[in-house]
C-alpha cells in the first residue's frame, strides 16, 4: 500500500515555485535498490509535489491502449486525507485507483494533456459524487481544489503510458505550463530509468516462460524466510513439485504444447497459493514452494488442493485432449533437522522421489 506523504505545506494560496533542473530527482531514483518501482515512483511524485505548488500529485500507469490500469502512486498534502474522510473517502492506494478508474470511464480526456478547471472540473466532481453538493463543495472549498493539470509522459514507442495529475488550489497559468513542459523531459528520462531497471530486475529474478520467480530468487526468498522463522518461531513448510511423465507429454503433443502446459500449471499453482507464499520454477518441470507461517498439516491441505486443481485441468493439442498430474514432497522446516536451506530442499526432494517411486500423482511427507 502506498504510503501517504506530503511536504508539510498547508492548503492555502501560495506563490508558485520555480521548477529548476536539479539532480534531486535522479538522486531519488537511486533509492531504488530492490527493483521495486513503488519507492522510486513515489519519489518522483513527491519530487513534483515539492517543486510545484500543488495540493497533490499522482502518477497513473496504463498499458498502451489505456485499457489495463497498471499502477498508481501519489503524494498529497497531509491534511487532505482528513478532509476526504469527512465526505466518506478513505485515501489509500486502492481507493485512489477506484477514483481514477471511475473518472477515467466518464472523462477519457483526463488522460490527455489538459488543464481541468472551472466548469470542467466541476463536471468531473459532479459526475464523481453523483451531484452531491456537500461533497463537491468539500473538495472545492475545504480542500480548495481549483485545477487538475493532466500531463502524459513517455508517449512514443513504449510499453506503458504514464499520466501525471497535478492537483492545485490555484489556477494553473501559462508560466506553470511552460515550467512543466521544461520539466517533463526530466520526468520522461526518470521514468524510463525506473521501467528499465524494473524490467532488468524482473528478467534477473523471474523465469521467462512461467513468469514465476527463478530458481535462485526462489531459493533466496525461502532462505530469508528461514532466517525469519528462526527468530519468530512461526512454522514454515516447503514443497518440491514435479510434473509426472512430462517427457511423454512433450513426445506426444510436442514441445510447444509442453511449454503451454508448464505455463498453465505454474499459474494454477500460483493462483492456489496465498500472495505471501513463495513459488519458483526450480528446474525444467519442477517447482519449489514455500508455505509461509504454515505447518505441515496446513501445507498438506493446500498441496492436496493444488494437486487436484492441476489434475482437473484439461489441455488440448493437435493430438487430442489430455491432462497432467504432479507429484509432491512436502516437509515442515525444522531448525535441528535442517541446518541449511539445502537440507530442507534436499528433504523435500527425497520425499518427492518417494512420491515418484510410490506411483506418482501423490504427495509424500
Ligand atoms: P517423472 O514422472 O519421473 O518426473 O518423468 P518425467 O518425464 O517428467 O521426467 P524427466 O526428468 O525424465 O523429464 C522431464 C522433461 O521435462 C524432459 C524435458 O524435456 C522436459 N522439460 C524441461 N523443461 C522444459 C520446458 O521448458 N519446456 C518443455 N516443453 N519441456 C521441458
Ligand atoms: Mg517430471
Ligand atoms: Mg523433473
Amino acid at each position: 500500500m502506498a504510503e501517504i506523504s506530503g511536504n508539510g505545506k498547508g492548503c492555502g494560496q501560495a506563490t508558485p515555485k520555480m521548477m529548476t533542473a536539479d539532480l534531486g530527482l535522479f538522486n531519488q531514483l537511486l533509492e531504488m535498490v530492490d527493483g521495486d518501482w513503488s519507492a522510486s515512483i513515489q519519489g518522483i511524485c513527491r519530487h513534483i509535489h515539492n517543486h510545484f505548488d500543488a495540493l497533490g500529485v499522482s502518477l497513473t500507469v496504463y498499458d498502451r491502449t489505456y485499457e489495463e490500469f497498471i499502477y498508481l502512486d501519489y503524494s498529497i498534502n497531509p491534511g487532505l486525507p482528513d478532509i476526504a474522510r469527512t465526505i466518506g473517502i478513505t485515501v489509500n492506494r486502492d481507493t485512489a485507483i477506484e477514483i481514477v478508474k471511475k473518472i477515467h470511464a466518464a472523462f477519457p480526456g483526463i488522460l490527455e494533456e489538459k488543464i481541468f478547471t472551472g466548469r470542467e472540473l466541476l463536471d468531473i466532481l459532479d459526475n464523481y459524487f453523483g451531484g452531491d453538493e456537500t461533497k463537491i463543495s468539500t473538495v472545492t472549498d475545504r480542500a480548495g481544489l481549483k485545477a487538475v493539470a493532466s500531463f502524459p509522459v513517455i508517449e512514443t514507442n513504449r510499453r506503458y503510458r504514464c499520466i501525471f495529475h497535478i492537483f492545485t488550489d490555484r489556477d494553473v497559468n501559462d508560466l506553470d505550463r511552460a515550467l512543466l513542459d521544461r520539466y517533463m523531459p526530466q520526468l520522461d528520462v526518470a521514468l524510463e530509468i525506473v521501467f528499465l531497471v524494473r524490467e532488468l530486475y524482473i528478467k534477473a529474478t523471474h523465469d521467462g516462460l512461467t513468469r514465476l520467480l527463478n530458481h535462485k530468487q526462489g531459493e533466496m526468498m525461502i532462505a530469508s524466510e528461514i532466517e525469519r522463522v528462526k527468530r519468530n518461531k512461526m512454522p514454515l513448510s516447503v514443497a518440491m513439485i514435479d510434473l509426472d511423465h512430462f517427457k511423454s507429454v512433450n513426445d506426444t503433443h510436442g514441445h510447444r504444447a509442453g511449454d503451454e502446459v508448464l505455463k498453465k500449471v505454474a499459474s494454477i499453482l500460483s493462483d492456489g497459493l496465498r500472495k505471501c507464499d513463495i513459488i519458483s520454477r526450480f528446474g525444467g518441470e519442477e517447482f519449489l514452494v514455500g508455505f509461509i507461517d504454515t505447518d505441515l498439516s496446513g501445507a498438506l491441505e493446500v498441496s492436496r488442493r493444488l494437486k487436484e486443481a492441476v489434475q482437473l485441468q484439461e489441455f488440448c493439442s493437435g493430438r487430442g485432449n489430455f491432462s497432467v498430474t504432479i507429484s509432491m514432497g512436502v516437509v515442515e522446516y525444522n531448525m535441528a533437522k535442517h541446518p541449511t536451506i539445502d537440507a530442507v530442499i534436499c528433504d523435500a526432494d527425497n520425499k518427492l522421489y518417494a512420491a515418484k517411486s510410490g506411483g506418482r500423482n501423490r504427495i509424500e511427507y
